[in-house]
Parts: C-alpha cells; structure tokens; sequence
C-alpha cells in the first residue's frame, strides 16, 4: 500500500512523532462536548478529538448516540478549539452526514464491529470512493489479522489514502483482567506487513478499567506504535457509555506526562521484539536438532548391538568415507561451511562409535 504519512494529514499533525487523540467514548450534549473538549485542548500533545455520535451497543435501550444533531457540537469544537475531530461511522449514511459537513469532521474511523463484517466495509468503501478524508479502521472484535487487512485494502480499493490502523484489542472468550485481550502480536504482524500504516493503540477498551490505562498505553509506544486513542469526558461518572474506562482531561493529562514516549525509551522495543523472534525460531530449531540426534544415537546404539551379534567391526571405513562424501555435499548445497561440515561429522561419528563400543 502506498499511503500518505500521518504527518500530512493535516497541518496540525506536520511535526509530532506520536498522535494522541482523545475525547469521550460518547458525545451526550453540547456543554459535555465543548468542556471536554476546550479541557483536552491545553493538553498540548492532543491533536484530535473523538467523539462517538452514533453508538454501537450491545443491546437495544442503551444511549446508542446522539445523532447528526451532534456534528453541531464538533463544529463548535472545531472553531473554538485548534483539534481536529474524528467520529466513528458504520454505514453509508452516516458518512453521507459526515461529509455533508466537512466544518464538523475531519477524520473518520470504523468500528470493531463492523470491521468484522465485510460487506459493512464493502458498503463504506462504497459510500467513501472518490473522497479524500482519513480513515482509521478499528481492528475487529475477534483476533483475524486477514479481516483488519481485508477492511483496509477496501478503503484503499476506493483510494482512501490516508489510512490508520487502531488496535483495541479483542474479545475474550474467557473472562480475563482486561476487558479485551490486547494479543501484541497481531499490531506487530500487523506493522511489520505494512511498514508505513501508523497503528494507534486504543488502551481504553483494552482496559475497560482506568485502573490499567497506563500499562496499555506504555507498552503501546514501547512496542513503537504510532500514537493513542484515549476515552476522556470532564465527568467520567456521569457518562452514558464506558463510564467505567474514560479519564477526565486532568487525568489525561498526568497520564501523559508519566508516560515514556518512544525517544524517551531506553531500548527500542521494535528491536528487543525481532531479536525475540529470531531467538524463538533458533530455539526452536536447537531442540528439534537435539531430539534428532538422540534419535541417531539411539539407533546407532541398536546398530552397535546388531554389529555384536554378527561381529562386524564397530568402525568401517569405506561406510565413514561415504557418510563424508554424501553429507558434504548435501550440506554444501544448503550452503553450509565445508570445514563446519567436516568437524560436525566427526564429532557426531566419534561419538556414535563410543557408543557402539
Ligand atoms: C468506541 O471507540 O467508543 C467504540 C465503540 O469502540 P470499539 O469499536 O473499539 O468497540
Ligand atoms: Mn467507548
């Protein structure tokens, strides 16, 4: 994919390394909007403010959102503040509304479940051809790296160029810590198939707790990713959705000055994960070469014994020299070291023929 960098996005984003948006889960009325929002916007690292107008819920009767009446509110936002805004959408229609309104909305992004549904996307990406507007797509609820790739490569199809990944972890089918389990590898496959796709943590709803926030998000920019999205409303308590997980600005705010940022980390994180890797693969294969030479001595010791039983002589020479010919040349062709070879050989037939006698 050939995507336009983060960082020209919008001029607001033209020099920062991370991006923190926040905002609360959901927009409830106007004054909740503009105060949390003109609170968020002395926290000079926010540069985007979120805000959920059309809200997917679980079950029927909760607050499922304000509406269109809410993009109102992101206009005001918008003069009265320097943030951008970013507002989930989940279908045609919803971004007909949005980009209607280009002075309320800058940045769109799909949610965790509809990222699950394929034909959703398909109808967004619809909805979105044509149009140059960022979208951020919301990794989907159950742990399929293919379905996130699928979502994004239907936005790019339709020439959305400016694409983000957010990782908000992923439902657990057992009850954990965590209201979603964060599976760190999936972002990392994730970032290292698409080297340029920014991929933005989403700590709130991996945590479902404030509580647990500042580990998430540490581990988060430990692990290189290219920002945060953080659910913040000026009175958590009184919040119609995720209660429970948003801070207040004054919170964000400490949050963020505690945190170590990517320049600040001591050892790069990206490096300690592909060295770990890479010992993980060579551990893997000591042991698989371990058990294959017990195996070996295991039959040469059943062979010893046949040898015994007919007085054949424990070492032959012509049978050496053909397991050196054969196996150099076999190792050669893989690429191996002909001394290497030769040294390996000898030891391991040194060894088989004590055992044989
Ligand atoms: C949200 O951001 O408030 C939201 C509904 O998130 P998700 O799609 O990750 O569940
Ligand atoms: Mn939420």
């Amino acid at each position: 994919m050939n995507l336009i960098p983060i960082n020209k996005w919008h001029s607001q984003l033209s020099d920062i390394k991370q991006v923190i948006i926040a905002g609360p889960c959901s927009a409830e009325t106007e004054n909740q909007v503009l105060q949390t929002a003109k609170e968020i916007s002395n926290i000079e690292q926010v540069k985007i403010f979120r805000a959920g107008i059309w809200k997917p819920r679980t079950r029927p009767n909760n607050f499922e959102g304000i509406g269109k009446e809410a993009l109102k509110w992101l206009e005001n936002v918008k003069t009265q503040t320097n943030l951008l805004t970013a507002v989930e959408v989940a279908t045609p229609e919803h971004i007909e509304h949005c980009l209607l309104n280009p002075q309320s909305v800058d940045i769109l992004w799909i949610g965790a479940r509809t990222t699950a549904n394929p034909f959703s996307v398909q109808e967004i990406a619809e909805a979105l051809k044509g149009v140059d507007i960022p979208v951020f797509v919301k990794n989907p609820l159950n742990p399929d790296l293919s379905l996130w790739i699928g979502a994004l490569e239907r936005l790019y199809k339709v020439g959305i160029k400016k694409l983000g990944a957010i990782h908000r972890g992923f439902y657990p089918f057992e009850k954990i810590k965590f209201r979603n389990i964060p599976k760190w590898e999936i972002p990392i496959e994730l970032k290292s198939l698409y080297p340029t796709l920014p991929i933005i943590n989403d700590p709130s709803h991996i945590a479902g707790l404030t509580s647990y926030i500042e580990e998430i998000a540490q581990k988060a920019l430990a692990i290189n990713m290219d920002g945060l999205m953080i659910e913040t409303h000026c009175n958590p308590k009184k919040a119609l959705s995720d209660a429970e997980q948003q801070l207040t600005p004054n919170e964000l705010d400490s949050l963020l000055k505690k945190l170590k940022f990517t320049d600040e980390v001591v050892d790069n994180s990206e490096i300690i994960i592909r060295l770990q890797q890479y010992r993980e693969q060579i551990d893997s294969l000591d042991f698989q070469i371990l058990e294959l030479l017990a195996k070996r001595m295991d039959i040469v010791g059943d062979l010893g014994g046949f040898k015994k039983e007919n007085n054949i002589s424990a070492f032959q020479l012509a049978r050496w020299k053909n397991i050196l010919r054969s196996r150099k040349s076999f190792g050669l062709d893989l690429g191996l070291d002909e001394a290497f070879i030769k040294n390996l050989l000898q030891f391991i037939h040194k060894e088989s023929i004590l055992k044989q006698t």
